[in-house]
């Protein structure tokens, strides 16, 4: 899954496109064009099909592969309070993105929010939302931060806006020359799109919980799924539209429209290729898509996604068993950051995907980490092979064996 828009753009950076600390500007470009040089003459890739596996021999290559509770905690996965609970916690990482020179004075290590604590700061102390408490009439108010434009806005706990502003902002990401790609202008200048409302992500830096309506199988089914979901903008946050599952032989195991429970403030369709038509023909609810996907997936399931806590976080399930094509294949530059779907899909698999213009296709999305983790398991395979295969080259020369 994708968490669209800024915060995604910055996360999913590529090695060659992140700029060097200290860099001019013009030497940014000298390098960059330098890449666009190599990168023209080079080959594409052939389309890769990693070869079929049988079920029970994935699983076995997978398990060096699972994520530990403590990886899944960093990387913002919901995790269960206490056994049986069904109350889950995530831990949202603040991403330290570049920011207009307005902002510079945002303090990224300003205190973790605390419910019902003092906020003394301007209102940008949080990149989530803080209730604020100036007055009786505003004690209702939870104040959000617009993951597009930045700017902060109030809504009503029952999720009305306290005031109607429209939403300026650019939907391209961050160049390493300090320019947004939708529209090549500098970082700080005024948006290029506008959209009714401002949209919050539902969740904020920190400790996010206690979250209630997750689900957890209890009982084991076994099997191996790649899971893709979009998303939607609603007043309640980021919420589930669509999903897809597929199995380890790339056939489509479940998909379906989601009705979120919230109204609808933005499709996103950009990002999420879903256009107010889809949802008008959705007709199952959350709650049924996780009875759904519990028909198949046991406790002992293995999970693959990329970035698949945003996928869980929106299914709302727990579930322990999961490879990660973002751990699988890390940036160069550690993390927080992240390979993009569409990078590792180009250039590994010699697929694109996310390139149609009408946003993101779970399915082809799920397909596309399902083969990056099967190519993993064929290289690694392959490799073990070929070691076993290899004569020891220390061995002492004997002439006596030699001439046998
Ligand atoms: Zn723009
Ligand atoms: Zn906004």
């Amino acid at each position: 899954m994708h968490l669209c828009t800024h915060w995604h753009d910055w996360f999913y950076q590529e090695p060659t496109a992140g700029g060097v600390p200290g860099e001019s500007p013009c030497a940014a470009a000298r390098r960059r064009r330098a890449r666009d040089r190599r990168r023209a003459t080079a080959p594409s890739p052939p389309p890769t099909t990693p070869p079929p596996i049988a079920t029970d021999q994935l699983v076995e290559a997978l398990r060096p592969h699972l994520l530990s509770p403590k990886r899944m905690w960093a990387l913002g996965y919901p995790l269960e309070i206490e056994p049986n609970s069904c109350k889950a916690v995530v831990y949202v990482n603040p991403p330290p993105r570049p920011r207009p020179p307005q902002f510079t004075s945002f303090d990224v290590n300003a205190p973790e929010f605390v419910p019902g604590g003092s906020q003394s700061d301007s209102g940008r102390g949080s990149l989530g939302s803080t209730p604020r408490s100036e007055s009786d009439e505003e004690a209702d108010a939870v104040e959000h931060l617009c993951v597009r434009c930045d700017k902060m806005f109030r809504m009503t706990r029952e999720g009305e806006y306290v005031v109607e502003e429209s939403c300026v902002y650019h939907w391209g990401r961050i160049s390493s020359d300090s320019r947004h790609t939708c529209c090549d202008a500098h970082l700080g200048s005024k948006g290029c799109s506008t959209a009714r409302f401002h949209v919050w992500s539902g969740t904020r830096p920190g400790m996010n919980g206690p979250l209630e309506g997750y689900v957890r199988a209890r009982s084991p089914r076994g099997g191996v799924y790649a899971i893709d979901t979009e998303m939607c903008y609603t007043t309640a946050g980021l919420e589930l539209a669509s999903i897809a599952v597929i199995a380890a032989d790339g056939r489509l195991v479940y998909r379906s429209l989601v009705k979120p429970s919230s109204p609808v403030v933005d499709h996103n369709t950009r990002f999420s290729g879903i256009r107010p038509r889809d949802l008008a023909r959705a007709t199952k609810t959350l709650r049924d898509v996780q009875n759904d996907i519990l028909g198949f997936v046991g406790n002992d399931t293995i999970l693959i996604g990329h970035a698949l806590e945003n996928d869980l976080r929106s299914l709302k399930l727990l579930h322990s068993a999961v490879v990660d094509t973002c751990a699988l294949y890390p940036h160069s530059r550690g993390f927080p950051l992240r390979r993009s779907l569409r990078a590792l899909s180009q250039e590994l698999l010699g697929r694109s995907v996310q390139k149609s213009s009408s946003g993101h296709s779970p399915l082809e999305d799920a397909r596309a980490a399902m083969d990056l983790v099967l190519l993993k398991v064929h290289e690694e395979r392959a490799q073990r092979s070929r070691a076993s295969k290899q004569i020891p080259i220390l061995q002492p020369y004997d002439p006596l064996i030699s001439a046998a």
